[in-house]
């Protein structure tokens, strides 16, 4: 395998699939977590010649962070990669922590999301160190928990690890495309509450359950109310009020009127939709259906996660299109991530404009047969390196 822009292919490829041999599921009963994956890109980075720190977000879930000093100064840029995979699940033809290399791709759990792209963000500064002096710094973030609650990366905002960086390239499958918008996402609970009563008895309680039924029929309404408000972006798509999770009652109790329901709720949106402003709609609208049941309503927001938008013409954008089109003698392609990433808590809570940009096809995440081809991850590694250059060339900070 040759060089690309001064990456050692071969390495970054033996690299990834010990990687990817590493169940880095997070699953305390498998006894499975982060650490000894986070431990392997510590090592890697000691060998680059860098000196790792681990920030323990969790108890055997440790961020990795290495700094790396150009020679002047310069801007700060910062790669950002997650250490945790989705588990493996069924349907698998290969070992999903086999790290098979074989028709040009390196199939497992995590090729693409995103070992793939935390081993070639190592391997792309290393080989722009070896290509000689830049100005600026880098900054290496390998991240837990960002398939849970994203706590790796609320944690690096919160321990000041984002201060002073002044854009992130998170390196997650996005087939090739310059990710400069991400979705947004709000997590909630709606509690419906009525009063408990026999079945043989019905009058004397409050059925939440017929309120979920016109409390979803209302999410539906709003869902279609905010397609004609908001339209469809280009990158994006539309607005998703999904009712993903039921509760109420029990099987064994079927005689039994419940006195609550839960309905859980997966809403994305796009950059023009305010969270607060639609969490007090969406909250005005079940309540108002749950009222005619007499049943009261209490909405909990389990996670908010803003879309984020960096602009076109951001130096970080430019310099990833630019790069792209160098290395691949391909034209570059903007486009939008589907789902939240860390870029989206390093964007919307460390203020630090982040672009989605890594080896692998959007959609092969969490499937069985999960691979990323070779070519793509080494095209990746030498954008990268091509990209980082170009972004802390651009001038001050
Ligand atoms: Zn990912």
């Amino acid at each position: 395998m040759s060089e690309r822009a001064g990456v050692d292919g071969d390495a970054l490829v033996a690299f990834t699939q010990a990687l990817v041999r590493i169940p880095s599921v997070h699953d305390p009963e498998r006894g499975w977590n982060e650490e000894p994956a986070a431990e392997l890109v510590a090592e890697q980075m000691r060998v680059f010649g860098w000196t790792p720190e681990f920030d323990v977000v969790a108890p055997g879930r440790p961020n990795v962070i290495a700094v790396v000093d150009g020679d002047g100064p310069g801007p700060t840029l910062m790669f950002e990669g997650h250490t945790d995979v989705v588990t493996e699940g069924d349907g698998w033809t290969v070992d999903p922590f086999g790290g098979e290399v074989r028709d040009g791709r390196l199939w497992g759990r995590g090729s693409a999301d995103m070992k793939g792209g935390l081993a070639a963000m190592l391997y792309a500064t290393d080989a722009l160190v070896r290509r000689g002096s830049f100005p600026g710094r880098v900054v290496l973030a390998a991240l837990v928990d960002e398939e849970g609650m994203m706590a790796g990366a609320k944690h690096l905002v919160a321990s000041g690890r984002t201060d002073g960086v002044d854009a992130a390239i998170c390196c997650e499958p996005e087939g090739g495309e310059v990710c400069h918008v991400a979705k947004g996402a709000l997590r909630l609970r709606v509690e419906l509450t009525g009063k408990m009563a026999h079945g043989a008895m019905p009058f004397q309680g409050r059925n939440p359950n017929r309120a979920v039924g016109s409390a979803i029929a209302a999410l539906a309404e709003l869902e279609r109310d905010l397609h004609v408000r908001f339209g469809e972006h280009p990158h994006l798509g539309r607005v998703w009020v999904t009712p993903t999770v039921l509760r109420s009652g029990e099987a064994v109790q079927m005689n039994v009127m419940p006195a609550t329901a839960s309905v859980w709720v997966d809403v994305r949106t796009i950059p023009a939709v305010d969270h607060d402003e639609l969490v007090d709609e969406l909250t005005a609208v079940v309540v108002r259906a749950a009222a005619d049941h007499g049943i009261t309503v209490e909405v909990e927001i389990i996670d908010d996660r803003p879309a984020v938008a960096t602009p076109e013409d951001h130096p970080l954008v430019r310099a990833l299109l630019d790069a792209h089109g160098a290395v691949t003698g391909q034209p570059a392609r903007l486009g939008g991530v589907p789902g939240a990433t860390d870029g989206t808590v390093i964007t919307s809570r460390g203020g630090v404009p982040s672009v989605v940009y890594g080896p692998g096809g959007k959609w092969i995440a969490h499937q069985a047969d999960e691979f990323v081809e070779i070519d793509d991850l080494l095209a990746h590694a030498a954008v990268y390196t091509a990209a980082a250059d170009r972004f802390l060339r651009s001038g001050p900070p």
